[in-house]
């Protein structure tokens, strides 16, 4: 069934940030997306459609964090994922993600620098280690640029939190 994500963030930061299925309402097209095989795994109701072959998650004002909304997959009051093992690869892989570099040229994995997820601190360590590869390695047994070159995935646009981790764009050529 392909290789497991090893965790970068700790529970104990997690715990002291808690903002991971929270957004501002500025930020709820950051909602993960969802391609039509995830989709097939989770409750359809909690989905909308978006482009093409793909959901988003649908997000409703938080009751616990005013002025925040949050992943109708949120299980607000114990802080859990309802569908954990059936989150999409947006949510298993984050903080990194898969997306455009600025003039939608090159395809790289990023990853999300420490003002929006205060887990990642030392990303030039993060580039060294055996992460990157795991992470690619992943996406690849879960057959992420297959689906890529199918339209059947959302590749994020490049956003001013984001921090470059490696190129990738020979994934799907
Ligand atoms: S944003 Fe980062 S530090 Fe905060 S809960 Fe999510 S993974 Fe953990
Ligand atoms: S699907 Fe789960 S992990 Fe992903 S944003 Fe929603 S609640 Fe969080």
């Amino acid at each position: 069934m392909g290789v497991d994500m090893k965790n970068v963030t700790t529970t104990k930061k997690c715990a002291d940030c808690g903002l991971c299925c929270y957004f501002t309402k500025e930020q709820t097209c950051l909602a993960p997306y969802f391609s039509k095989r995830e989709a097939r795994l989770v409750d359809k109701k909690k989905l909308k459609k978006a482009s093409g072959n793909l959901f988003q998650a649908k997000v409703v004002k938080s009751i616990k964090k005013e002025g925040f909304f949050v992943c109708l997959f949120l299980d607000e009051a114990k802080y859990k994922c309802s569908i954990y093992k059936k989150r999409p690869i947006d949510c298993v892989t984050w903080p990194f993600i898969v997306g455009w570099d600025k003039g939608k040229k090159d395809l790289y994995l990023w990853i999300a620098d420490g003002s929006f997820c205060p887990a990642v601190k030392n990303v030039n360590e993060i580039k060294r280690s055996s992460i990157v590869d795991e992470v690619i390695n992943y996406l690849k047994t879960k057959n992420f640029f297959k689906e890529v070159k199918n339209g059947e995935r959302y590749l994020w646009p490049y956003e001013s939190y984001q921090v470059k981790i490696k190129r990738i764009t020979e994934l799907i050529s």
